[in-house]
Protein backbone atom coordinates (compact mmCIF):
# COMPACT_ATOMS: atom_id res chain seq x y z
CA UNK A 1 0.00 0.00 0.00
CA UNK A 2 1.45 3.30 -1.58
CA UNK A 3 0.09 6.15 0.89
CA UNK A 4 0.67 10.05 -0.85
CA UNK A 5 2.99 11.77 1.80
CA UNK A 6 0.89 15.46 2.06
CA UNK A 7 2.41 18.21 3.27
CA UNK A 8 0.08 20.96 4.93
CA UNK A 9 1.12 24.64 6.30
CA UNK A 10 -0.63 25.79 9.45
CA UNK A 11 -0.42 29.03 9.15
CA UNK A 12 -2.03 29.29 12.58
CA UNK A 13 -3.25 33.24 13.58
CA UNK A 14 -0.19 34.71 10.88
CA UNK A 15 0.18 36.95 8.46
CA UNK A 16 -2.13 39.51 6.76
CA UNK A 17 -3.92 39.67 3.78
CA UNK A 18 -0.99 41.20 1.30
CA UNK A 19 1.27 38.61 2.72
CA UNK A 20 -1.01 35.85 2.92
CA UNK A 21 -1.29 36.23 -0.76
CA UNK A 22 2.23 36.45 -1.36
CA UNK A 23 3.22 33.81 1.03
CA UNK A 24 0.65 31.64 -1.28
CA UNK A 25 2.32 33.04 -4.62
CA UNK A 26 5.70 31.42 -3.54
CA UNK A 27 4.92 28.21 -2.68
CA UNK A 28 2.49 27.80 -5.97
CA UNK A 29 6.05 28.70 -7.65
CA UNK A 30 8.31 26.49 -5.47
CA UNK A 31 5.82 23.73 -6.17
CA UNK A 32 5.66 23.98 -9.92
CA UNK A 33 2.39 21.57 -11.88
CA UNK A 34 3.54 18.08 -10.48
CA UNK A 35 4.84 17.82 -7.05
CA UNK A 36 5.51 14.27 -5.99
CA UNK A 37 3.53 14.83 -2.59
CA UNK A 38 0.13 16.40 -1.95
CA UNK A 39 0.57 20.07 -0.47
CA UNK A 40 -1.94 22.13 1.08
CA UNK A 41 -2.11 25.41 2.93
CA UNK A 42 -4.07 26.18 5.82
CA UNK A 43 -4.72 30.40 6.14
CA UNK A 44 -6.18 32.18 9.15
CA UNK A 45 -9.96 31.73 7.81
CA UNK A 46 -9.82 35.46 6.89
CA UNK A 47 -7.58 34.71 4.18
CA UNK A 48 -9.33 31.69 3.17
CA UNK A 49 -10.27 33.64 -0.06
CA UNK A 50 -7.50 35.60 -0.74
CA UNK A 51 -5.13 32.17 -0.45
CA UNK A 52 -7.89 30.26 -2.79
CA UNK A 53 -7.73 32.71 -5.48
CA UNK A 54 -3.67 32.39 -5.65
CA UNK A 55 -4.01 28.49 -5.41
CA UNK A 56 -6.83 27.97 -7.76
CA UNK A 57 -6.20 25.71 -10.87
CA UNK A 58 -2.58 24.70 -9.27
CA UNK A 59 -1.84 21.82 -7.38
CA UNK A 60 -1.75 23.62 -3.70
CA UNK A 61 -4.78 22.60 -2.55
CA UNK A 62 -6.58 24.61 0.58
CA UNK A 63 -7.30 23.75 4.20
CA UNK A 64 -8.99 25.00 7.25
CA UNK A 65 -7.67 25.22 10.68
CA UNK A 66 -11.07 24.43 12.69
CA UNK A 67 -14.75 24.47 11.91
CA UNK A 68 -18.11 24.87 13.55
CA UNK A 69 -20.02 21.21 13.68
CA UNK A 70 -23.74 23.20 12.80
CA UNK A 71 -25.47 23.76 9.61
CA UNK A 72 -26.35 27.80 9.19
CA UNK A 73 -27.85 29.41 12.08
CA UNK A 74 -27.21 31.56 14.98
CA UNK A 75 -23.50 30.49 15.66
CA UNK A 76 -21.88 34.37 16.23
CA UNK A 77 -18.59 34.24 14.90
CA UNK A 78 -18.45 30.59 13.56
CA UNK A 79 -18.08 28.85 10.46
CA UNK A 80 -18.77 25.83 9.05
CA UNK A 81 -18.00 23.11 6.68
CA UNK A 82 -20.24 24.53 3.43
CA UNK A 83 -18.88 27.68 4.25
CA UNK A 84 -15.22 26.18 3.88
CA UNK A 85 -15.84 24.12 0.84
CA UNK A 86 -17.76 26.97 -0.79
CA UNK A 87 -14.28 28.93 -0.83
CA UNK A 88 -12.19 26.64 -2.00
CA UNK A 89 -11.14 23.85 1.04
CA UNK A 90 -10.38 20.28 0.50
CA UNK A 91 -9.33 19.71 4.18
CA UNK A 92 -9.47 20.92 7.88
CA UNK A 93 -7.19 20.70 10.81
CA UNK A 94 -9.92 19.52 13.89
CA UNK A 95 -8.34 19.20 17.71
CA UNK A 96 -4.96 21.17 17.35
CA UNK A 97 -3.55 20.92 20.62
CA UNK A 98 -3.77 24.96 20.82
CA UNK A 99 -7.10 24.35 20.55
CA UNK A 100 -7.53 21.53 22.80
CA UNK A 101 -5.59 23.90 25.34
CA UNK A 102 -6.62 27.33 24.73
CA UNK A 103 -10.40 26.82 23.54
CA UNK A 104 -11.11 24.05 25.68
CA UNK A 105 -11.90 21.20 22.66
CA UNK A 106 -12.35 17.89 24.16
CA UNK A 107 -12.57 14.75 22.37
CA UNK A 108 -16.23 14.65 21.96
CA UNK A 109 -16.19 17.98 20.38
CA UNK A 110 -13.24 16.89 17.88
CA UNK A 111 -15.49 13.87 17.16
CA UNK A 112 -18.69 16.14 16.01
CA UNK A 113 -16.26 18.03 13.98
CA UNK A 114 -14.97 15.20 12.22
CA UNK A 115 -18.47 14.06 11.24
CA UNK A 116 -19.56 17.31 10.27
CA UNK A 117 -15.91 17.53 8.02
CA UNK A 118 -16.94 14.11 6.47
CA UNK A 119 -20.35 14.92 5.53
CA UNK A 120 -19.56 18.51 3.82
CA UNK A 121 -16.94 16.80 1.58
CA UNK A 122 -14.10 17.98 3.83
CA UNK A 123 -10.81 15.96 4.38
CA UNK A 124 -10.39 16.24 8.28
CA UNK A 125 -6.49 16.36 9.86
CA UNK A 126 -7.40 15.22 12.96
CA UNK A 127 -4.50 16.22 15.59
CA UNK A 128 -4.13 14.29 18.67
CA UNK A 129 -0.28 14.43 20.57
CA UNK A 130 1.11 13.95 24.46
CA UNK A 131 1.93 16.78 26.50
CA UNK A 132 5.72 16.59 27.85
CA UNK A 133 4.63 15.36 31.26
CA UNK A 134 2.30 12.89 30.07
CA UNK A 135 5.29 11.36 27.75
CA UNK A 136 8.04 11.36 31.01
CA UNK A 137 5.12 9.38 32.64
CA UNK A 138 5.04 6.62 30.22
CA UNK A 139 1.78 8.04 29.13
CA UNK A 140 2.16 8.47 25.65
CA UNK A 141 0.26 5.37 23.83
CA UNK A 142 -2.59 5.79 26.55
CA UNK A 143 -3.53 9.50 26.06
CA UNK A 144 -3.07 9.29 22.22
CA UNK A 145 -5.20 6.28 21.97
CA UNK A 146 -8.00 7.90 24.58
CA UNK A 147 -7.66 10.83 21.72
CA UNK A 148 -8.00 8.77 18.90
CA UNK A 149 -11.02 6.62 19.86
CA UNK A 150 -12.78 9.64 21.45
CA UNK A 151 -11.91 11.42 18.04
CA UNK A 152 -13.00 9.65 15.91
CA UNK A 153 -16.13 8.08 17.74
CA UNK A 154 -18.96 6.87 15.15
CA UNK A 155 -16.83 6.90 12.65
CA UNK A 156 -17.71 3.79 10.10
CA UNK A 157 -15.32 1.62 7.93
CA UNK A 158 -15.90 3.00 4.68
CA UNK A 159 -14.95 6.59 5.85
CA UNK A 160 -12.31 6.16 7.78
CA UNK A 161 -9.57 5.11 5.15
CA UNK A 162 -9.81 8.24 4.25
CA UNK A 163 -8.99 10.88 6.93
CA UNK A 164 -5.91 12.04 8.01
CA UNK A 165 -4.66 11.63 11.62
CA UNK A 166 -1.15 14.29 12.74
CA UNK A 167 0.39 13.27 15.72
CA UNK A 168 1.74 16.10 16.80
CA UNK A 169 3.50 15.84 20.59
CA UNK A 170 2.47 18.96 22.23
CA UNK A 171 6.53 19.08 23.56
CA UNK A 172 7.62 19.29 19.73
CA UNK A 173 5.19 21.95 18.68
CA UNK A 174 6.88 25.46 18.11
CA UNK A 175 9.47 24.56 20.48
CA UNK A 176 12.54 23.64 18.34
CA UNK A 177 12.44 20.08 19.63
CA UNK A 178 11.88 17.79 17.37
CA UNK A 179 11.18 14.25 18.01
CA UNK A 180 14.14 11.62 17.28
CA UNK A 181 12.48 9.70 14.21
CA UNK A 182 12.74 6.68 16.03
CA UNK A 183 10.42 8.20 18.48
CA UNK A 184 8.01 9.53 15.75
CA UNK A 185 8.25 5.99 13.98
CA UNK A 186 7.09 4.19 17.29
CA UNK A 187 4.20 6.43 18.01
CA UNK A 188 2.87 6.13 14.19
CA UNK A 189 3.47 2.97 14.19
CA UNK A 190 1.26 2.60 17.71
CA UNK A 191 -1.49 4.99 15.73
CA UNK A 192 -1.19 2.71 13.00
CA UNK A 193 -1.89 -0.56 15.03
CA UNK A 194 -4.62 0.94 17.08
CA UNK A 195 -6.40 2.17 13.97
CA UNK A 196 -6.27 -1.41 12.50
CA UNK A 197 -8.04 -2.92 15.42
CA UNK A 198 -10.71 0.14 15.72
CA UNK A 199 -11.34 -0.58 11.78
CA UNK A 200 -9.28 -3.00 10.16
CA UNK A 201 -5.79 -3.63 8.80
CA UNK A 202 -6.52 -2.78 5.11
CA UNK A 203 -8.37 0.00 6.67
CA UNK A 204 -5.68 1.25 8.69
CA UNK A 205 -2.90 0.85 5.87
CA UNK A 206 -4.62 3.67 3.89
CA UNK A 207 -5.20 5.97 6.42
CA UNK A 208 -2.21 8.65 6.26
CA UNK A 209 -0.64 9.84 9.65
CA UNK A 210 1.44 12.82 9.30
CA UNK A 211 3.82 14.34 11.99
CA UNK A 212 3.56 17.95 12.96
CA UNK A 213 6.70 19.40 15.78
CA UNK A 214 9.23 21.79 14.93
CA UNK A 215 9.25 20.35 11.41
CA UNK A 216 11.54 21.87 9.37
CA UNK A 217 13.62 21.47 5.85
CA UNK A 218 16.82 20.25 7.71
CA UNK A 219 15.21 17.33 9.43
CA UNK A 220 12.24 16.62 6.80
CA UNK A 221 13.87 14.42 4.99
CA UNK A 222 14.48 11.43 8.16
CA UNK A 223 10.98 11.80 9.49
CA UNK A 224 9.41 11.49 6.40
CA UNK A 225 11.85 8.50 5.35
CA UNK A 226 10.16 6.50 8.39
CA UNK A 227 7.56 3.25 6.66
CA UNK A 228 4.50 5.53 9.09
CA UNK A 229 5.16 8.79 8.49
CA UNK A 230 2.97 10.33 5.64
CA UNK A 231 3.85 13.58 5.85
CA UNK A 232 3.81 16.62 8.04
CA UNK A 233 2.28 19.47 9.17
CA UNK A 234 4.25 22.38 9.37
CA UNK A 235 3.84 25.36 11.86
CA UNK A 236 6.37 27.92 12.09
CA UNK A 237 8.69 26.65 8.84
CA UNK A 238 5.69 26.84 6.65
CA UNK A 239 5.56 30.55 7.08
CA UNK A 240 8.53 31.01 4.81
CA UNK A 241 7.67 30.19 1.50
CA UNK A 242 11.54 28.98 0.95
CA UNK A 243 11.40 26.55 3.74
CA UNK A 244 7.78 24.76 3.02
CA UNK A 245 9.15 23.96 -0.60
CA UNK A 246 12.53 22.73 1.50
CA UNK A 247 10.26 20.54 3.43
CA UNK A 248 8.42 19.28 0.38
CA UNK A 249 11.56 18.70 -1.33
CA UNK A 250 12.88 16.52 1.06
CA UNK A 251 10.03 13.82 0.95
CA UNK A 252 11.64 10.63 -0.52
P1 LIG B 1 5.51 23.92 14.47
O1 LIG B 1 3.90 23.70 14.59
O2 LIG B 1 5.92 23.32 13.16
O3 LIG B 1 5.70 25.40 14.54
O4 LIG B 1 6.11 23.20 15.63
C1 LIG B 1 3.30 22.52 14.14
C2 LIG B 1 1.81 22.57 14.40
O5 LIG B 1 1.40 23.08 15.45
O6 LIG B 1 1.00 22.11 13.57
Amino acid sequence: MTRRILIAGNWKMNTRSAAAASLAKGVVEAVGKSPAVEIALCPPSVYLATVSEVTAGTPVELGAQNLYAAEDGAFTGEVNAAMLTDVGCQFVILGHSERRQLMGETDACVSKKLHAALAGNLTPIVCVGETLEQREADETESVIETQIRGSLEGLDEARAAGIVIAYEPVWAIGTGKVASKEQAEAVHAFIRDLLGKMFTPDVAEQIRIQYGGSVKPGNAAELLSQPNIDGALVGGASLKAEDFAGIINAAP
